[in-house]
């Protein structure tokens, strides 16, 4: 994947190849239920009851455009941040989120609409919609959003092939967090927010 232009800043959420890091995948079986680990876990690796995607985090390197850091956009989405720059994103005036959808919702904005794409400060809103594949070829939509809620994950599932070796079965899957079935065999990749309060905005 080339780069849109070679002068254009790194987004906080665009990965690095060098940031690509190998996954010792396992199940362990507990209470009954087979869960997808690493052999060597540690702390913080399960949020929201489910595995997330292990990443280094040097920011430097090849750029894989197109592709994001799974643990930067789960931290845009944890702390209401820029998706380009990684600082806060909500208004300093209004104290809502600004946020670039690569399509309009289809209701008028009152009812809740489901992104794994973080928000985007004002001052990065042209950029966004400059850099990122996904809005240069769509219909972008900016808004602001009085507030969100993680409604789930997109992930990877994995199981068991016939020889017993481990596998993935299912690629890039939403899950709500809510899923007690598929969230113990996924590995989570992006957050998944629901939207709330969206008001069409000029730039
Ligand atoms: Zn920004």
């Amino acid at each position: 994947m080339t780069a849109p232009t070679a002068d254009l800043r790194k987004p906080y959420i665009t990965p690095y190849a060098e940031e690509t890091v190998e996954l010792p995948l396992t199940f362990v079986h507990v209470a009954g239920v087979d869960w997808l680990t690493y052999r060597d876990t540690l702390p913080g690796e399960f949020m929201f009851g489910v595995l997330w995607a292990r990443c280094g985090n040097r920011q430097d390197g090849t750029v894989l455009w197109s592709m994001v850091h799974t643990l930067r956009q789960r931290r845009c989405m944890l702390k209401g941040l820029c998706r380009v720059c990684g600082r806060p994103a909500a208004d300093p005036e209004t104290g809502r989120l600004w946020w670039v959808l690569a399509s309009p919702p289809p209701t008028d904005g009152a009812a809740p609409w489901p992104t794994v794409s973080p928000p985007t400060c004002r001052e990065h809103i042209a950029e966004a919609l400059t850099a990122c594949p996904h809005l240069r070829h769509g219909s972008p939509f900016v808004c602001t959003v009085s507030d969100y809620t993680p409604i789930g994950v997109l992930a990877n599932l994995y199981g068991h092939d016939d020889d017993g070796r481990l596998v993935e079965t299912r690629h890039q899957m939403a899950i709500g967090l809510d899923d007690i079935h598929l969230l113990p065999r996924a590995l989570a990749t992006q957050l998944l927010v629901s939207l709330r309060d969206i008001r069409p905005e000029a730039v």
